[in-house]
């Protein structure tokens, strides 16, 4: 005891480590450590005695101009596990309320899953920018019904990489519809070890990984470069009319004059299939646009691939409710109702960081009396959204449709979408279609 005193004094002197002794009850002096301990509400001090869970100065942050003013954290840095955002330290993310609180950050940053988090679910995920770059540490992505990302990067160039995650998906937009929308980023993004299952079904630029490139509202456009490595995709792409379809990107859009590089190698795979109402083949890797493809360091001219056909063929409201037209070879009819819902702030303003979540609320087969028109869904004549559900659903009662939905934010208007599927006895889909079936407004 009296050596370990010693000791640390000596320490305190030449490390000017500590701030303070207070002699204790378990028989030691404390000696706090001056860096400040923290979680996402408090920070405090700990003890330089390993041995001792003690604790002091615990008080809450108070955060000005975004960094609390005794402990020095930022506001950004409690919205995760832990880490600085940096390359070296990057965000941790254990639950998926901190991955979808990567909306929250605009500079460029680095993120990584926890080591152990296996499985994250994004019910309620909201598809953003994600400037930086994202380390899933071999987690998989569940239950997501939109994209994962609106853009990756932010007209610059950069380094970025989405790499070791496994994504189920089951996304139908009546636009263009991939992963992501659009690569943002003027050098090069890296996806390595990706898997992506699931349906993905638009009406235009359709393809699993990415929509567009450079090209936007922001920027004309720029020279940019994507890696594939060990990219594995056995999901199901639709597109409903004769747009562009690829397996892997829809169109380059990198502007007058830029291309976009892609670089695969033997490992990167689309074992699914492509359905399209247009033509009958697709280009394997980019539908459309300026583009180089190198295989293995090698350029290659991309096959062509057959497409399996599929017609879209909308519900259509009668007076039993909504009904479709059944196709000659259908085996099954899926049915969902999907909402495209937005949330507002105290003051009624749009929240941007919460618009356009999509959630799929009820699922069900049909199997039984496939001929001529079946009923696939009763018919409502209003629509109301309710906050603070104990989970997602939907009902109706008295022609009135119920959205059910489980998280304390405001979500008070949106898009009720009725989506159809007929598979034929193989499990093959051979006709699709989803219609908007109501608004609600605010
Ligand atoms: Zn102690
Ligand atoms: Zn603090």
């Amino acid at each position: 005891m009296k050596r370990t005193f010693k000791l640390l004094i000596v320490l305190c002197l030449s490390l000017s480590i500590c701030l303070s002794l207070v002699a204790c009850a378990n028989g030691h002096m404390h000696f706090w450590n001056t860096e400040w301990a923290f979680d996402k509400t408090n920070h405090w001090h700990t003890c330089a005695d390993d041995n001792c869970e003690d604790i002091s100065n615990l008080g809450e942050h108070v955060f000005v101009d975004g960094v609390c003013e005794t402990c020095g954290v930022t506001s950004l840095q409690v919205k995760f596990d832990s880490g600085l955002g940096t390359q070296e330290s990057p965000y941790i993310i254990s639950n998926s309320e901190e991955l979808a609180n990567m909306a929250s950050v605009t500079d460029f940053t680095y993120f990584k899953v926890k080591d152990g988090v296996e499985e994250l679910d994004m019910s309620n995920w909201t598809a953003f920018r994600l400037n930086g770059s994202f380390d899933g540490n071999g987690v998989k992505l569940v239950n997501l019904s939109t994209r994962l990302f609106t853009h990756v990067g932010n007209n610059e160039e950069r380094e970025i990489y989405l790499k070791n995650f496994e994504v189920n998906v089951n996304f139908v937009s009546n636009s263009h519809a991939a992963l992501i929308k659009e690569i943002d980023n003027f050098g090069t993004t890296l996806f390595e070890n990706v898997q992506i299952h699931g349906y993905i079904e638009g009406e235009s630029n359709t393809a699993a990984l990415f929509s567009f490139g450079t090209a936007n509202g922001y920027s004309g456009g720029s020279n940019y470069t994507v890696e594939l490595k060990n990219v594995k995709i056995d999901a199901t792409i639709v597109c409903v009319t004769a747009q562009p379809v690829a397996a892997f990107v829809a169109h380059a859009f990198a502007g007058a004059s830029n291309k976009l590089t892609l670089k695969i190698d033997n490992d990167t795979q689309f074992t699914g299939e492509i359905y399209s109402a247009g033509d009958k083949k697709y280009n394997e890797y980019v539908s459309i646009g300026d583009f180089e493809i190198y295989k293995n360091g090698e350029l290659i001219t991309q096959a062509e691939v057959e497409t399996k056909a599929i017609s879209k063929v909308l519900p259509v409201l009668t007076e039993e409710g909504y009904t479709v037209s059944v196709n000659e070879n259908a085996a099954k009819i899926t049915v969902s109702i999907t909402a495209q819902i937005s949330a507002y702030d105290e003051d009624g303003n749009l929240i941007p960081s919460k618009t356009g979540i999509t959630m799929t609320l009820v699922t069900k087969d049909i199997t039984e009396n496939l001929v001529g028109n079946v009923k696939i869904f009763d018919c409502f004549t209003s629509a109301k959204i309710v906050n603070n559900a104990n989970a997602y659903n939907a009902e109706i009662v008295d022609g009135v449709l119920t959205l059910y939905v489980a998280q304390s934010v405001n979500y008070a208007s949106g898009v009720v979408r009725l989506q159809v599927q007929q598979y034929n006895a193989q499990g093959e889909i051979i006709s699709c279609g989803t219609l908007n079936v109501y608004t609600i407004e605010k």
